[in-house]
């Protein structure tokens, strides 16, 4: 046991460099790895846990390029499919902030899962933290079959529902049932405050997290940015408050938040015991947001694992 498996995308962000313009306009792009589940397991793997990732890249030099990123961090890839092409956001902020966003997708929602019930003998955590895995495709039947089966085997679940505005346009309600559905079925849940506002229709922290905790019986991580996070079980609730520094970008930071969270969360011997101890759940939140403030201090969600340690 000991592992953590993080499955969903791995894809091609391309960032607009030129300041202020939207993508018809902007003409020069970077190219970065990005994927939320890729990120929180290359978080886990640069602190020290055991962490892989399960995904399907594109069969193209792209799919070569993310392979080799997350590679980099220490990730196991061996449970990486290829097939098609790799799956690209093209992303651009504006001047009045809101962001200009096409997403091609392509391989990642081909992925199918392969092993798992081998796996998991030694597997301790399974991570589903995918924004585009509930959208459909394979990887949606993915989820289900991956989740099913650590429920069987006794492995703990961790789920983030990574809402994206851009991608569940006109189908919210769909994307409400669904997070729901995962999070009644988890054992760890991390939110952003805005994702519990929205999932749970109430516009109140303790208002909306009491609707929560109707269907829901185990431990939240709700992030609160600058201010921290607020940990919550069925019967306790803490604000747990970040570090203070000055945040350059905070792509990535929740994701951050995970990775620190599970791989800390890995090295106990009792993971569901653990799990029930707030006293050790503080502070393993503690040195989680000390990782993720980290993270928001160098562009980059995957670029800044550079600078982390606990
Ligand atoms: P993502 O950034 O991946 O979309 P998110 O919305 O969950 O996810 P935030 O709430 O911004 O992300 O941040 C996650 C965690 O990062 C917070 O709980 C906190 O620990 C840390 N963090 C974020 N912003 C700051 C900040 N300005 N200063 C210190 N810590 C921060």
């Amino acid at each position: 046991k000991g592992e953590i498996i993080c499955i969903g995308e791995l894809l091609i962000d391309f960032i607009c460099e030129d300041t202020g313009q939207d993508l018809k306009e902007g003409e020069t792009f970077v190219k970065k790895a990005g994927g939320a589940p890729a990120n929180v397991a290359a978080t886990a793997s640069r602190l020290g846990a055991k962490a892989s990732f399960a995904g399907c890249v594109g069969d193209d030099p792209f799919g070569d390029f993310l392979i080799d990123s997350i590679k980099y961090h220490g990730v196991d890839t061996s449970m990486i499919s290829k097939q098609g092409n790799t799956t690209m956001a093209f992303v651009s902020v504006m001047d009045d902030g809101e962001r200009d966003f096409v997403f091609v997708r392509g391989a990642d929602e081909k992925y199918q899962i392969k092993g798992f019930e081998e796996r998991y003998s030694n597997c301790s955590i399974l991570h589903l933290g995918s924004a585009t895995a509930l959208l459909g495709g394979n990887l949606k039947k993915a989820y289900e079959e991956a989740l099913n089966l650590a429920l069987k085997n006794n492995v703990t679940v961790s789920f983030d529902p990574n809402f994206r505005g851009d991608l569940w346009k006109g189908r919210e309600d769909e994307f409400i049932n669904l997070a729901k559905e995962y999070i009644n079925k988890s054992h760890f849940v991390k939110l952003s405050e805005d994702e519990l506002y929205m999932i749970y229709g109430e516009k109140d922290l303790d208002k909306a997290l009491n609707k929560m905790y109707e269907t829901y019986n185990h431990v939240a991580a709700i992030t609160l940015g600058s201010k921290g996070t607020y940990l919550v079980t069925k019967g306790q609730r803490k604000i747990i408050p970040s570090i203070k520094i000055t945040p350059v970008d905070t792509t990535g930071a929740g994701d951050a938040f995970v990775g620190a969270f599970l791989s800390l969360l890995v090295k106990e011997k009792d993971i569901k015991g653990t799990l029930e101890n707030f006293d050790n759940l503080k502070e393993i939140a503690a040195q989680a947001n000390k990782v993720a403030a980290l993270v928001c201090t160098k562009i980059g969600a995957m670029t800044s694992l550079d600078v982390i340690t606990l």
